[in-house]
């Protein structure tokens, strides 16, 4: 917490404003808009919530595709299942580690030739706080008429050229869950710029209540909507995200810069970024660490720190090493998200892929990037990440 998010719960107590709605929504949704540039915000109570609704106003229905990022966390994909509509996976391209924009127009004219329909809507992620491509992106939708569902849920603060994240699709949807930039100890936002969309949106949330002084309702409803209690944590975070942007950022270069002296290719890697891939083509010419550069006018908000630990130095070190390491030392690094066409759940759904996030997968590792940490916590992981990498080289 940054401090006055108990000033903001505190004024909800004393005002007894204790319900799913209140001057801290009203608040919070209006600082929300500010920070992103989107005219309009319902807060929520998680970004699956706010993806389940994005979908409903884009038309989805039973029986439709829904394109979607494979490499992703599970709950950019469910919401598309619970509507009975069924995802159709895209792999990812090497420079964003997000949707790759030629396969994604590949998938649309093979669903098209194969169902004679065109899918209803598509799921970019911004995973990690990476930005997706998403002026290609656009561009594709546009020219199919597909609306775009941008989940920007680890993301907020994240931006091309000063354009935020969340802010290129028809719809954004924004996630304050425990482990995200940002907290409201659980939360969510649709945002956009349509104003009738938004206000459909908060109807929705409150179990689709028509104008009545009885409870009257001609459609079915949510009761999605954020907790004046919750939008006080909300406000008082929304003070410090500048900050916790900076040091996520300010971790993520610890990390490169510790752990990548001494080998020009990996710097060249970085810099180069918008020009080489992070997945680099021929292995064997790699130092084992790679950090995923941000590409010309992308701006990540770093929210997690990911390592690929590149294979091909004969025995050299590998991901799972680096991880049982620092798991025996009650340090938590989990591999990177496993891919959606991977999943037993997703089994049947059509997948266009390239190998990249089967390679993410394989080969990834998130590394503790906690704005809490200090820099002694910080020290102690790189040196016995250093250690491990010098015993098997040695
Ligand atoms: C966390 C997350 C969500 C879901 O947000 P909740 O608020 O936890 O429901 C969706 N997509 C991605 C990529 C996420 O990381």
């Amino acid at each position: 917490m940054g401090g006055n998010e108990k000033h903001y719960v505190g004024d909800a107590f004393e005002s007894n404003w204790i319900a799913p709605l209140g001057p801290n929504v009203d608040g919070f949704e209006h600082d929300l808009a500010e920070y992103t540039g989107t005219p309009h915000v319902a807060a929520l109570t998680s970004g699956t919530a706010a993806l389940h609704l994005g979908l409903i106003l884009s038309g989805v229905s039973a029986g439709d595709e829904v394109i979607c990022q494979s490499f992703t966390f599970s709950a950019s994909a469910n919401p598309i299942v619970y509507l009975g509509a069924k995802p159709v996976f895209v792999d990812s391209e090497k420079l964003t580690w997000n949707m790759d924009p030629e396969l994604l127009e590949q998938a649309i004219l093979d669903r098209i030739k194969k169902t004679g329909r065109t899918p209803k809507a598509i799921v970019p992620v911004h995973l990690y706080g990476m930005p997706a491509q998403m002026g290609p992106i656009m561009q594709i939708a546009d020219r199919y008429g597909i609306s775009v569902i941008e989940d920007a849920a680890e993301a907020l603060g994240s931006h091309i050229d000063g354009k935020m994240c969340g802010t290129f699709g028809r719809f954004g949807i924004l996630s304050f869950n425990g482990n995200k930039i940002i907290t409201t100890s659980g939360g969510g936002a649709l945002i956009g710029s349509e104003e009738a969309m938004i206000r459909k949106a908060r109807f929705l949330a409150t179990q689709a209540r028509d104008p009545a002084p009885h409870y009257e309702h001609s459609e079915i409803g949510y009761n999605y909507r954020l907790s004046n209690v919750c939008a006080g944590i909300g406000r008082g975070q929304m003070e410090v995200l500048p900050e916790r942007i900076n040091r996520r950022r300010d971790i993520f270069e610890h990390y490169r810069k510790t752990l990548c002296t001494g080998s020009a290719d990996q710097a060249k890697t970085a810099r180069d970024g918008s020009t080489r891939s992070a997945v680099p083509d021929n292995e064997q010419k790699h130092a084992p660490f790679v950090f995923l550069p941000e590409p010309e006018g992308y701006f990540s908000n770093r929210w997690l720190t990911t390592l690929l630990v590149i294979p091909g130095v004969e025995n050299g070190v590998t991901r799972e090493d680096i991880r049982l390491a620092l798991e025996a030392e009650q340090i938590e690094a989990r591999p990177l998200w496993k891919p959606m066409h991977m999943q037993p759940v997703f089994g049947g759904c059509p997948y266009y892929g390239n190998g990249v996030s089967d390679y993410l997968f394989k080969y990834g590792l998130c590394l503790p990037s906690g704005t809490a940490m200090t820099g002694n916590d910080l020290d102690r992981i790189t040196g016995m990440i250093q250690h491990i990498t010098d015993k098997i080289l040695r």
